[in-house]
C-alpha cells in the first residue's frame, strides 16, 4: 500500500474519528461506502505531501474525496501587518519533517504580534490538528518575528541506539 501505517492502526491512533468532519468512522463499514474509512493526506501528495504517518489522518472516503488535492486557505489577514510571510504550506511541510526545529514564518508589526501569533496557532491547529508551538521574538523596536515548530516527538531513540542489539557471548 505504501503508507507508513495500516488503516486499522491509523483508525486506532485517530480514535476512529474523521479529521475532516470530526464524525465517527465505522470500522465495519463496507469499503465501497462513502462513509468507509480511508487514509487522507494532510498535505496532499499532489502538493508534495508524504506517506509519513505524521502526514496521514483517518477520514471518511467521501470527506477525503471532497477535499481532494485542494489546500485549505491559509492566508494572513491583512490587518495583522505581516511583512513578507513565508508560504505557510511550505513551512508546515518542513516543520513536520523536522519536528522540534523552529522555523521563522514572518515578521509582523510589534503592536499586532500577539494577535498574529494567536492567529497562526489557531489556523495551523484547525487545519492540521494539535501539536504545534508558536514563538514571538522582538526584531528591533517596531517589528517581531513569528516562528513555528511541530512539537518534538516524545524522545525518539536515536537510529544508532535502535540498531544496537544485545551482544551474545
Ligand atoms: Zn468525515
Amino acid at each position: 500500500m505504501g503508507y507508513g501505517v495500516r488503516l486499522d492502526d491509523l483508525g486506532d491512533r485517530d480514535g476512529w474519528t474523521c479529521w475532516v468532519c470530526h464524525g465517527e468512522v465505522d470500522a465495519a463499514c463496507p469499503a465501497r461506502s462513502p462513509h468507509a474509512a480511508s487514509v487522507d493526506h494532510v498535505i496532499p501528495r499532489a502538493r508534495g505531501g508524504t506517506n509519513d504517518p505524521a502526514n496521514l489522518r483517518l477520514a471518511h472516503r467521501r470527506c477525503n474525496g471532497q477535499r481532494g488535492s485542494r489546500l485549505p486557505e491559509l492566508d494572513w489577514p491583512d490587518e495583522l501587518g505581516v511583512h513578507e510571510p513565508a508560504p505557510l504550506w511550505g513551512v508546515l511541510q518542513r516543520t513536520m519533517r523536522r519536528r522540534g526545529d523552529w522555523e521563522v514564518v514572518a515578521a509582523v508589526a510589534a503592536h499586532s504580534a500577539d494577535r498574529a501569533e494567536q492567529w497562526l496557532a489557531t489556523a495551523v491547529t484547525s487545519i492540521v490538528g494539535p501539536g504545534w508551538e508558536t514563538r514571538c521574538q522582538p526584531l528591533g523596536s517596531s517589528l517581531a518575528t513569528l516562528a513555528l515548530r511541530a512539537e518534538p516527538a516524545s524522545r525518539p531513540t536515536p537510529a544508532h541506539e535502535q540498531r544496537r542489539r544485545p551482544r551474545k557471548h
